[in-house]
Protein backbone atom coordinates (compact mmCIF):
# COMPACT_ATOMS: atom_id res chain seq x y z
CA UNK A 1 0.00 0.00 0.00
CA UNK A 2 2.08 3.20 -1.32
CA UNK A 3 1.66 5.95 1.14
CA UNK A 4 0.36 9.71 -0.15
CA UNK A 5 1.27 12.73 1.03
CA UNK A 6 -0.14 16.42 0.07
CA UNK A 7 2.42 18.62 -1.85
CA UNK A 8 1.55 22.48 -2.63
CA UNK A 9 2.71 23.62 -5.75
CA UNK A 10 4.23 27.02 -6.60
CA UNK A 11 2.49 30.05 -8.44
CA UNK A 12 3.72 30.62 -11.20
CA UNK A 13 2.65 33.82 -13.66
CA UNK A 14 -0.88 33.30 -15.23
CA UNK A 15 -2.12 30.69 -13.09
CA UNK A 16 -3.78 30.71 -9.96
CA UNK A 17 -2.79 33.45 -6.70
CA UNK A 18 -2.45 31.19 -4.06
CA UNK A 19 -0.79 27.89 -3.68
CA UNK A 20 -3.27 24.50 -4.52
CA UNK A 21 -2.65 21.30 -2.56
CA UNK A 22 -2.05 17.87 -4.67
CA UNK A 23 -2.13 14.59 -3.66
CA UNK A 24 1.64 12.73 -4.46
CA UNK A 25 3.35 9.76 -2.93
CA UNK A 26 5.51 9.92 -0.83
CA UNK A 27 8.77 10.77 -2.70
CA UNK A 28 7.60 11.06 -6.34
CA UNK A 29 8.12 13.67 -8.48
CA UNK A 30 4.64 13.85 -10.25
CA UNK A 31 1.20 14.62 -8.63
CA UNK A 32 -1.41 12.08 -9.09
CA UNK A 33 -2.87 14.64 -12.05
CA UNK A 34 0.88 14.12 -13.48
CA UNK A 35 1.88 17.85 -12.73
CA UNK A 36 5.40 17.78 -12.07
CA UNK A 37 6.27 19.15 -8.02
CA UNK A 38 9.06 20.85 -6.81
CA UNK A 39 11.01 19.09 -4.62
CA UNK A 40 11.01 21.86 -1.94
CA UNK A 41 7.04 22.32 -1.43
CA UNK A 42 5.38 22.22 1.70
CA UNK A 43 4.28 19.19 2.44
CA UNK A 44 0.89 17.95 4.70
CA UNK A 45 0.06 14.39 5.54
CA UNK A 46 -2.41 13.15 3.83
CA UNK A 47 -4.74 12.74 6.71
CA UNK A 48 -5.16 16.58 6.39
CA UNK A 49 -6.57 16.54 3.13
CA UNK A 50 -10.19 16.84 4.72
CA UNK A 51 -9.39 20.38 5.91
CA UNK A 52 -7.93 22.17 3.00
CA UNK A 53 -10.87 24.28 1.44
CA UNK A 54 -11.64 23.19 -1.60
CA UNK A 55 -10.67 26.34 -3.55
CA UNK A 56 -7.01 25.44 -2.61
CA UNK A 57 -7.45 21.23 -3.92
CA UNK A 58 -6.26 20.17 -7.06
CA UNK A 59 -9.69 18.76 -8.04
CA UNK A 60 -7.69 16.23 -10.35
CA UNK A 61 -5.95 15.17 -7.66
CA UNK A 62 -8.67 15.22 -5.28
CA UNK A 63 -10.94 12.91 -8.04
CA UNK A 64 -7.96 10.34 -8.01
CA UNK A 65 -6.85 10.00 -4.15
CA UNK A 66 -11.11 10.01 -2.95
CA UNK A 67 -12.86 8.85 -6.00
CA UNK A 68 -16.13 8.36 -3.41
CA UNK A 69 -15.81 12.26 -2.25
CA UNK A 70 -16.91 13.41 -5.48
CA UNK A 71 -20.44 14.89 -6.32
CA UNK A 72 -23.16 12.93 -7.36
CA UNK A 73 -22.73 11.25 -10.71
CA UNK A 74 -19.44 10.22 -10.19
CA UNK A 75 -19.91 8.18 -6.74
CA UNK A 76 -18.37 4.98 -7.88
CA UNK A 77 -21.69 1.94 -7.42
CA UNK A 78 -19.45 -1.04 -5.59
CA UNK A 79 -18.12 -0.31 -2.28
CA UNK A 80 -14.51 -0.49 -1.66
CA UNK A 81 -13.31 -4.43 -1.08
CA UNK A 82 -11.97 -3.35 2.50
CA UNK A 83 -15.97 -2.40 3.66
ZN1 LIG B 1 -2.79 17.84 -8.68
Amino acid sequence: MPRYQLRADHVRPGEHEVPHWHVARVGAVFALCTRLLDPVTPVLPIEEAEYVPVERRCARCWDRAFPDEADGDKVSVMPPAWM
